[in-house]
């Protein structure tokens, strides 16, 4: 699941390849920006913010990518022709290196002067320069009655959480993913968790909350309903409520109902 740590690190990965080079194609394979074409511009810089990613491109414009759900880049030693592939959305070339994106859930140009008109409306960023837990707080806390699960997912409140440490982070903390956000008491410790675990995994290609990396010991609730949980033997749940707005894979929710008592149980 690409969250906030996937994108951070993207970002990191495409600044290496492109920023201080000057590309040398620009394939933008998305109907409103087919005939796009940033070739013999530099690339400035690569900066991730939340779950979006902002590619700064000399002459005043920023591409704008989101990975949504399924999104991925792959980056490799330039010169072969571009990927025939109908899952690419965009390729960016410089004399080095071919970078590729696939299944991008968003690809648009914006001029930079105006991202705030994609990015704007995020919460503070977890990840980013400018993270600010107490306005994070406020954010959350000026909607009192909506689930913790959902307040934690609406990037307008804080910026970079995804399902998997939506429910991770209610998890560690013993939080329903019903309780209302107005009824936690230390929301500070909430948000400063959620950073905590982001920044532990933005190094690394697995999102690891209970501290081993092996594989299916990754996670305390996340993608695993039906067994025990590890910490009381309770057996984990998992529920879609259709309600929140969001996409189905982001609205299946994990928890151990011992662990997490509250209205869900
Ligand atoms: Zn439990």
């Amino acid at each position: 699941m690409p969250e906030g740590d996937t994108v951070w690190r993207v970002s990191r990965r495409l600044g290496e390849a492109l920023a201080g080079r000057v590309l040398t194609r620009s394939d933008f394979r998305v109907p409103r920006f087919a005939t796009t074409d940033l070739a013999g511009r530099v690339v400035h810089e690569s900066l991730p913010r939340g779950k979006h990613l902002l590619i700064r491109v000399d002459g005043g414009v920023t591409i704008h990518t989101h990975l949504r759900m399924d999104g991925s880049w792959r980056i490799w030693p330039a010169g072969r022709p571009p990927p025939r592939d109908h899952r690419v959305r965009l390729v960016l070339e410089n004399a080095d290196w071919q970078a590729v994106g696939y299944l991008l859930g968003v690809v648009e140009v914006v001029p930079t002067a105006r991202e705030d008109r994609v990015v704007g409306y995020l919460g503070p960023d977890l990840l980013g320069p400018d993270w600010n837990a107490d306005e994070a707080v406020r954010r959350l806390a000026a909607t009192p009655d909506r689930p913790a699960g959902e307040a934690l997912l609406d990037q307008r409140n804080l910026a970079g959480i995804g399902n998997l440490y939506k429910a991770e982070v209610l998890f560690l903390r013993g939080i329903s993913p019903w309780q209302p956000v107005g009824s936690i008491g230390d929301m500070h410790a909430l948000v400063e968790l959620a950073r905590r675990l982001l920044e532990a995994n933005k190094e690394r290609p697995s999102q690891v909350t209970t501290g081993n990396p092996a594989r299916g010991a990754e996670t305390w609730v996340y993608g695993r309903a039906g067994r025990p949980c590890r910490r009381c033997g309770t057996t984990i749940r998992a529920e879609s409520r259709a309600d929140s707005g969001a996409p189905a894979a982001e609205r299946m929710t994990y928890w151990c109902p011992a662990c997490q008592p509250g209205p869900g149980d």
